[in-house]
């Protein structure tokens, strides 16, 4: 936040502070630091410096924060989570982030639906720092419309065979298990039938196809293209009910909403701050090019809507907070594409007011424009929370005693004339 920020109690405004201090003086030191900042972008990174991030972050309890502490989460509040998530996109990087972000929202959801094997041998260790989450949602042939899923689970005595391909998989190479939709019945594109499933990443038949890490940002996560083949899961690692996973799903996307336009923001704020001063420090024409309204405007713009994204995000939080996870999902929605959209011109407007050393990697700004770019459809596309928003906007905003008097449909002979001329869509079961 620029300015004060009174969306918060005295208590939150300290918590962000502490886990800041506690970043930068904690997790981010020695083999964690801005060098291995460098080596996660340029996919130099092993499995070695995952673990330790993880289970530095399960030791302060940032992971899983609204998971009780019987299962070694924080107990906290959904407002804590997103800003944990802003503070590592600020400190650390969005990879970073998204690793803890995987915790919350996936963690979430195997609190509120697994059985006392999912919780035990999976979530607890997962938050502990012991083990690493890998989310597999999508598939060569779906991605935004999620229920076009290919992936199958087949009962057979007590264990799920799983068949399928998952792509564009982060921690696909790291991840000690995966957390899996996959079809148990029904037929393509229906919302039921579709179950979740904890897989073992060393079980037999599943493979990496392609490594697909060097792609445009968001690098060092070990992203790759899986296969699935006759997969055996034992029974138990269900979560929730067979074939009713699709609600569970829509409420961890509700909150993934938050979490990833969160972080992205967070980083676009580091990126912010390094143009504010390299702005006022570099001279053009016996100038600091600071004192140029286009370039000092800019810097306002960017300042007063970034405030607005954070008291977006903050409000569908605490709608969270107050009414549970599936609460709020215009505003979700609504947080989600204005965040992430405006973290990407951000840094790319950052960029802009550096000139050329700010595509180089003297500053972090041109990995962090990287970085945010996936965040404009990553966990739902911004197309698409536009129809969600503009859904539940219309049936706030419309008003039935309106009677449509001068749009034209009152004229003998128009074409609307008798008829419904409400037609706003309903919203796309897509994330
Ligand atoms: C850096 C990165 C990290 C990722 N990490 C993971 C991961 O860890 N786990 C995982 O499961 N997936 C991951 N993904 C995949 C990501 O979730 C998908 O890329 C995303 O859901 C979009 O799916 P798609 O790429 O198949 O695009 P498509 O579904 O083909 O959509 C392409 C574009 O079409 C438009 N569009 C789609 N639907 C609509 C609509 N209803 N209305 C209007 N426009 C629409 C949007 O512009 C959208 O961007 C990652 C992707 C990237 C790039």
């Amino acid at each position: 936040m620029i300015g004060e920020d009174t969306s918060l109690t005295a208590d939150e405004r300290e918590y962000f502070e502490r886990t800041v201090d506690t970043l930068e003086s904690e997790i981010f030191v020695d083999t964690l630091g801005q060098e291995h900042f460098r080596e996660l972008d340029a996919n130099r990174e092993s499995r070695g410096n995952w673990e330790k991030y993880v289970e530095r972050m399960g030791e302060r309890d940032f992971a899983g924060i609204t998971v009780p502490e019987a299962y070694n989460g924080a107990g906290g509040t959904y407002v804590e989570t997103v800003l944990t998530e802003q503070a590592i996109g600020y400190c650390g990087t969005i990879v970073h982030a998204c690793q803890t972000s995987l915790t919350q929202h996936v963690g979430r959801t195997m609190y509120e639906h697994g059985n006392d094997h999912v919780r035990e041998s999976y979530l607890a260790p997962m938050l502990d720092g012991e083990l690493i989450v890998s989310q597999a949602y999508t598939e060569p042939s779906s991605g935004t419309d999620l229920a076009h899923l290919d992936t199958t689970a087949v009962r057979e005595g007590d264990e799920w065979v799983v068949d399928g391909q998952k792509r564009f998989i982060d921690f696909a190479q790291y991840g000690d298990f995966y957390f899996l939709p996959a079809r148990t019945s029904g037929s393509d594109g229906h919302r039921e039938g579709v179950s979740l499933l904890v897989v073992d990443s060393d079980a037999d038949g599943v493979e990496i196809l392609e490594d697909q890490s060097d792609w445009h940002g968001f690098r060092g996560t070990g992203a790759a293209w899986m296969t699935f083949d006759g997969v055996r899961v034992p029974e138990e690692n269900l979560v929730g009910e067979e074939g009713a996973a699709w609600s569970y799903i829509t409420d961890e996307l509700n909150l993934e909403h938050l979490t990833v336009a969160r972080y992205c923001l967070g980083a676009s704020q580091n990126a912010l701050e390094i143009a504010a001063n390299y702005t006022e420090n570099r001279v053009v024409n016996e100038r600091a090019i600071s004192e140029y309204q286009a370039v000092n405007h800019r810097v306002a713009e960017m300042a007063t809507k970034l405030d607005a994204a954070y008291l977006l995000n903050t409000r569908a939080a605490r709608l969270m907070d107050e009414r549970g996870i599936s609460a709020g999902r215009m505003e979700s929605a609504m947080a989600k594409w204005f965040g992430n959209d405006l973290a990407h011109e951000i840094a790319d407007t950052c960029i802009q007011l550096l000139g050329g050393i700010g595509t180089t990697t003297a500053y972090p700004i041109e990995r962090i424009q990287r970085d945010v770019r996936a965040g404009r459809f990553l966990g739902g596309a911004s197309e698409v929370m536009k129809s969600v928003v503009q859904h539940d906007a219309y049936q706030i905003l419309a008003d039935d005693e309106f009677e449509g008097e001068y749009v034209g449909n009152e004229v003998e002979g128009s074409p609307w004339r008798g008829t419904d001329a409400r037609r706003s869509p309903g919203p796309d079961d897509d994330r």
